[in-house]
């Protein structure tokens, strides 16, 4: 197990204890409503290095990272790009066809990941 410094712990215990999708300003937001004022700065690096660790995930958005536990089931994710909604699901058709489309190329596939960008159900009913 990797040790980790105060700030990192606390940043991991709160994301761990959701199933939500945290930007940094919600995570350093979150860290100070519990009384832990961390700066900002602090929360990116603390985000990207528990990543490169292996101990969260994360999703790119055009202007900016997303990150979840690491230790959910594997799953992709549709975006709204209206409210923000973000919806997790798998499709064993798209799953089978990735690995299709990797045996083809000859590609040895270890991982991937699928984000699809939209309007979610609620919005586009309005
Ligand atoms: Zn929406
Ligand atoms: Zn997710």
């Amino acid at each position: 197990m990797v040790k980790l410094t105060q700030h990192r712990q606390a940043i991991l215990d709160l994301i761990n204890a959701s199933n939500r999708h945290w930007d940094a300003d919600e995570v350093a937001r979150a860290l100070s409503d519990a009384g832990q004022s961390v700066g900002i700065a602090t929360v990116y690096r603390g985000l990207a290095a528990l990543e490169a660790a292996g101990l969260l995930d994360s999703i790119q958005l055009a202007d900016k990272k997303r990150y979840e536990r690491a230790d959910k089931a594997h799953h992709d994710h549709m975006i709204c790009t209206e409210c923000g909604h973000i919806e997790e699901f798998t499709h064993a058709t798209i799953e089978a066809l990735q690995l299709v489309a990797a045996q083809e190329r000859g590609f040895e596939l270890s991982g991937h990941q699928l984000t699809m960008f939209g309007r979610c159900k609620s919005c586009s009913q309005e």
